[in-house]
């Protein structure tokens, strides 16, 4: 079987991406690659070191003396910067806000998306985020966007922070994503936007697995060249 697809999955914040693209790079034996949490981590690092959400400059020169790694964290996938662990520190509700600002910025989306295609122009790879399919390979052989309704997504990402023991509110949760997706859809670089060419998927009423095996047919059918 050839190892060389691009996979863009696409959408909205909590609509699955995550977990899908995980489980869709395990079954074939490629990497997986998290953007949003190459965006969270810039958003981590700039307000730790106090730098304002709107100087390009000096998030642009943040970007560049970034060292993110994407490797095993205990038995999860982990995501370091500078040597550091900050797979849960980029979690933080506080901190997905921030990504949405600091991810409007043109010169953090530039150096990202530069980062990205590094890390996967050899294929054999799926591509988490909002713009892999119309920014960052719009070449993709396989694009899928993944939606959900707002309620449903925000109900999955208030069980996902209380499982992991931080303190949230459903409704306030439900709201933060809906905040998030009018800042991710209206901003003015790289807007979230379905590729013209990727297959929807409505995940509302979908289990993991059967979106699961839905990809995995449309990925297999492409490998097998139909
Ligand atoms: O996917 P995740 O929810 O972790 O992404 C966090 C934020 O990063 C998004 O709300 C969005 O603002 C930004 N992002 C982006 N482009 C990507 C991935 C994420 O703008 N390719």
């Amino acid at each position: 079987m050839s190892k060389s697809l691009i996979i863009a999955i696409d959408g909205p914040s909590g609509a699955g991406k995550s977990t899908l693209s995980k489980a869709l790079a395990t079954s074939l034996g490629y990497t997986h690659i998290d953007t949003g949490a190459m965006y969270r981590s810039v958003a981590l690092l700039a307000t730790r070191q106090q730098i304002p959400l709107d100087d390009a400059v000096a998030l642009r020169q943040l970007c560049q003396q970034m060292k993110l790694e994407f490797r095993p964290s205990g038995s999860e996938e982990g995501v370091f910067v500078n040597g550091e662990d900050v797979s849960m520190a980029i979690r933080a509700p506080e901190v997905s806000l921030l990504t949405s600002q600091v991810a409007a910025c043109s010169t953090v989306r530039e150096e990202l998306v530069r980062m990205q295609q590094q890390l996967g122009e050899k294929g054999g790879v799926v591509l988490e985020g909002r713009d892999i399919g119309t920014v960052v390979f719009p070449q993709a052989e396989v694009k899928f966007f993944l939606s959900a309704s707002v309620e449903e997504r925000g109900r999955r990402r208030f069980e996902e922070l209380r499982a992991k023991g931080v303190d949230v509110d459903l409704q306030q949760t439900i709201a933060e994503v809906r905040a998030r997706d009018e800042a991710d859809s209206n901003r003015e670089h790289a807007p979230l936007r379905r590729a013209a060419d990727a297959i929807d998927i409505d995940s509302t009423s979908l289990q993991i697995d059967e979106v699961k095996d839905l990809m995995l047919k449309v990925v297999r059918a492409k490998l097998a060249g139909e």
